[in-house]
């Protein structure tokens, strides 16, 4: 686990030119995410490491769905949940998102036709275990302007550890923006106070708030996991929805039209 974690450290700079280049380039239609008139707080655990069953029972004790993401190749294997964990996860209406076979960035495959192969199969390894995805959880985070085309037929939308709250008419929807929360979280700001600002400021302007939890990382200690519940009680005793990534897009309208000529034609 704490591989993946040093993984993701050591990008972090990287992903200066990919951000930029999507600022440059605009945000294309398929990318639009629209009205979005609504606020939210979303809860995702990275990684789908056994420790992500104790955010399952916090939400569950709230009876709340967040997003767990999973990597097939680490599914079952030491320190990771194995398939049937997933599936009850799934049953109780949690969602399950993509996040990549093995979890090498999606920038280092190549050429793009490998990419979208190795997600194709990966997509049907998870089916053939019961489990269906609708969304993308870039494997650290690494994202870019072709890779975004080239999986829009794939899913409904992608997630980026990207820092920022979800607001305004520049949302990406195949890169939408998150906030660190736990693991990672100390560079940008800790405190529980901090977050229950954000949260009272989503509840008077229309915000999506993003919380990104690696459990299985060391840095995520069992504080963490009880300040996330102190934060979710918080939300709730003020009206604010907490939703996952597909149940927050199922309340917005209209969707783009995905898997036409247009996408397929980056694909190369
Ligand atoms: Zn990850």
């Amino acid at each position: 686990m704490n591989r993946i974690v040093n993984a993701i450290k050591g990008r972090l700079p990287a992903h200066f030119a990919d951000r930029m280049e999507e600022r440059i380039g605009g945000l294309r239609d398929f990318e639009r995410l629209e009205s979005h008139d609504s606020s939210a707080l979303t809860i995702t655990c990275d990684d789908s490491a056994r420790r992500d069953q104790d955010i399952v029972s916090v939400l569950d004790s709230q009876n709340l769905k967040g997003v767990i993401s999973v990597s097939p190749d680490l599914v079952g294997t030491d320190g990771f949940l194995d398939y049937a964990a997933l599936r009850d996860m799934q049953a109780g209406g949690h969602e399950l998102a993509f996040h990549g076979n093995d979890h090498s960035p999606f920038t280092d495959i190549h050429p793009l036709r490998k990419l979208t192969d190795s997600v194709a199969e990966g997509l049907s390894r998870l089916q053939d275990q019961g489990l269906s995805t609708q969304t993308v959880v870039y494997p650290c985070g690494n994202n870019n302007r072709r890779i975004r085309q080239a999986l829009a037929p794939f899913f409904r939308a992608g997630v980026s550890t990207w820092f920022g709250v979800n607001s305004g008419k520049r949302i990406n929807r195949y890169s939408i923006r998150r906030v660190p929360f736990g693991a990672y979280a100390s560079q940008h700001a800790p405190s529980e106070h901090w977050y229950r600002d954000m949260i009272d400021v989503a509840l008077r302007e229309p915000r999506w708030i993003i919380l990104m939890l690696h459990p299985g990382s060391t840095e995520h200690t069992p504080d963490h996991t009880a300040m996330l519940q102190r934060l979710t009680q918080y939300a709730l005793e003020r009206g604010l929805p907490i939703r996952s990534v597909s149940e927050h897009l199922d309340t917005l309208q209209p969707e783009p039209v995905r898997g036409n000529d247009h996408f397929q034609a980056g694909v190369s």
